[in-house]
């Protein structure tokens, strides 16, 4: 019975009384047992089963050992299967076989010494297993480096696609580069102005430090929901500009507008009455605002509008957060 767990030799020899001396000398090893009395016997079994290692008599009529490792060496399923050569040639005069895979080539002298043959096919069986082992984890391995192309292939995709920012289902910054190119061009074209918020949360880090930071994605996701719902016109855009900071952009809306719409936002956020124990401002999270108005023109530009809008924004911080500057 061939057991799936060996592994398969092959013992060749034109003499059934050798085959049955190799044999029963390798009877103890965990090993399956294949046997052919001639060449073309043994090439057409190494074309139905898988072999470690082959044991071949290098005196044979019709066909001998080494045209057999010829033909083996010709073809791609046999080239790399070990071959010992059993012969009873004299060693100093022993005719190497050359040109098979280095290494997996040896030679064993007649009469056969037990302990040598033994010794030899276990180098040979262990040598075989972690071949077949490198060949399993090289395959996985490359199977993992495929997947993980793919993936990252699809992740750049996605992202790129993507005007959604996962955390708090509003737009992305990417979005909102797009569109405040779009509305600055537009307000050029029909001559209104454009108003910008930035918008930051205070003393974030604490909070963070304090609740963690599930709870900080949770408050950045009810600040993101009290600041689009904060925002009625058609065309006005919010989106979150990097990790605890917002951007609102309010086309054809001049600056005493922006400034009711971003009071109405501080007032909303406020309103949430989520506790923060650490800000120093508020019992609650908090956010300062920075509103910026231009009328775009050519000699201007949107990033114009950001510095701007990025500015008042620190000068909201600095006198004391909770507020609006323009
Ligand atoms: P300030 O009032 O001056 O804005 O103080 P701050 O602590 O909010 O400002 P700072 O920019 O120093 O820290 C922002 C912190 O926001 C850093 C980080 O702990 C937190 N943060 C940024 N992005 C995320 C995020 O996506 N999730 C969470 N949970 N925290 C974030
Ligand atoms: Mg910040
Ligand atoms: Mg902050």
């Amino acid at each position: 019975m061939i057991s799936q767990d060996k592994p398969n030799i092959l013992i060749v020899d034109d003499r059934p009384e050798n085959i049955l001396v190799l044999e029963s000398i390798l009877e103890g090893l965990e090993l399956n047992i294949f046997k052919a009395t001639s060449g073309n016997e043994a090439l057409g079994l190494m074309l139905d089963y898988d072999f470690a290692l082959v044991l071949l008599d290098v005196q044979m009529p019709v066909m001998d050992g080494f045209e057999v490792a010829e033909l083996m060496r010709g073809s791609e399923r046999t080239r790399n299967i070990p071959i010992i050569f059993v012969t009873a040639i004299n060693k100093d005069q022993k005719c190497m076989f050359k040109g098979y895979e280095i290494g997996a080539v040896d030679y064993l002298f007649k009469p056969i010494e037990p302990l040598i043959l033994k010794s030899k096919v276990k180098v040979f069986i262990e040598l075989q297993k972690q071949k077949e082992t490198l060949k399993k984890q090289t395959k996985l391995l490359e199977e993992k480096v495929d997947e993980l192309l793919r993936l990252q292939k699809l992740n750049y995709k996605l992202e790129h696609l993507s005007t959604i920012d996962v955390v708090t289902g509003i737009s992305n910054r990417r979005s909102f580069e797009a569109t405040i190119q779009t509305e600055w061009q537009r307000a050029i074209r029909m001559n209104t102005p454009l108003s910008l918020i930035m918008i930051d949360i205070d003393h974030f880090k604490a909070f963070n430090d304090h609740y963690g930071h599930q709870a900080g994605d949770k408050c950045i996701r009810k600040v993101a929901e009290a600041i689009s719902s904060s925002i009625q016109r058609p065309g006005d855009f919010a989106a979150r500009y990097g990790g605890e900071e917002f951007v609102v952009v309010l086309p054809d809306t001049e600056k005493a507008g922006a400034i009711i719409v971003a009071e109405r936002i501080r007032n909303n956020v406020e309103s949430l009455e989520v506790k923060h124990a650490c800000s120093g401002v508020s019992p609650y999270v908090t956010i300062s605002l920075g509103v910026a108005t231009l009328f775009p023109e050519k000699y201007n530009s949107a990033e114009e509008l950001i510095r701007r809008a990025d500015r008042a924004l620190f000068q909201a911080k600095y006198l004391g957060r909770n507020r609006i500057e323009k």
